[in-house]
């Protein structure tokens, strides 16, 4: 594995999220020390609902080991595979599984890689870390992140959201992680995190090249738990916006690919697979742009409304 350096160069929501009154129940059952039932709190949300999903391969040398609403993605390569993320902790056994089942062994990951440290995204890795030994690869501001289990994440309260992991190795913008002839390029597009991770590669099949791009993510949460203006825990969260809209707009994209079946459109795709539809579905330049626009547009009107609510302060 090397790194190089190259040259030029409403997320339905993310988050099992306790609301404000499921946040006051959890601290009085945890003060009278019944923090089982504390989980019972956490309110059951459609877009994480997941249940085993048949693994399948995608495109090229990428597969969905994920779930049916949660992904992971296992690139292939003959010296060994690459692992980007790893779903929850709480369900990331079901990864390990779908890659057994796919006939690839575990200790074949030597690298794993993230879009972005939140527990339904990457709260496998300290496990999947401990079970293959694969080195971790994530940007600096998702490694400081990681490392304390997402205390610090501008989103949260400061409490632990996963066991801590530590990062063997950090990358920066534009540089390339290139194993067993596979090379990943890291784009750094902070605002969903701090440290959120695009990646693109190339890949061939049936003679044509595509460009393929890993989505980190560019949902923005609610005023309550993520204010665009005036946030002291981030206080450069409208330019980081801006700036990954930008970067993501000059990203050559044929395969569009994201953490979220509903989001990439999974199933569907996978069905028109399965019918031999050519070229493979999954090839969606379309859906990229698309994916852009929509949430560019989602965070201009929020960003217009907290604007508008702050000249309506007295
Ligand atoms: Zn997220």
């Amino acid at each position: 594995m090397r790194l190089a350096k190259k040259t030029p160069g409403r997320d339905p929501v993310c988050r099992y999220r306790i609301s404000r009154l499921g946040r006051a129940a959890v601290a009085v059952l945890f003060l009278a020390g019944t923090s089982l039932l504390a989980q019972q709190t956490i309110p059951p949300r459609a877009d994480n609902h997941n249940e085993k999903q048949e693994p399948f391969r995608m495109i090229g040398n990428i597969y969905w080991v994920g779930h049916t609403q949660i992904g992971a993605f296992l690139i292939t390569t003959p010296e060994g595979h690459i692992l980007m993320d790893t779903t929850s902790t709480e369900q990331s056994h079901w990864v390990r599984e779908n890659i057994e089942k796919l006939g690839f062994s575990m200790k074949d990951i030597k690298i794993m890689l993230n879009s972005h440290p939140h527990e339904e995204h990457m709260g496998g890795f300290a496990m999947f870390k401990e079970l293959t030994g694969a080195k971790l690869i994530a940007s600096k501001r998702t490694a400081d992140e990681i490392a304390v289990g997402g205390r610090t994440d501008f989103r949260e309260d400061g409490s632990e959201q996963y066991t801590p992991v530590k990062a063997d190795q950090t990358i920066s913008e534009g540089e390339t992680v290139q194993f067993g002839g596979v090379t990943l390029t890291a784009h750094l597009t902070p605002g969903h995190t701090k440290g959120c991770t695009t990646w693109s590669m190339e890949l061939e099949e049936g003679g044509e090249k595509y460009n393929v791009v890993f989505f980190c993510g560019m949902a923005t949460a609610g005023i309550d738990r993520a204010p665009l203006l005036n946030n002291p825990k981030y206080p450069n969260i409208v330019e980081d916006y801006q700036g990954s809209f930008r970067l993501l707009k000059t990203l050559p994209c044929d395969v569009f690919l994201y953490p979220r079946a509903t989001t990439i459109k999974l199933h569907e795709k996978r069905q028109r697979l399965n019918q031999g539809e050519k070229p493979n579905p999954f090839v969606d330049p379309a859906g990229c742009r698309g994916y852009i626009d929509e949430y560019e547009t989602l965070f201009e009107n929020l960003l217009a409304e907290q604007r508008a609510a702050l000249q309506e302060v007295p």
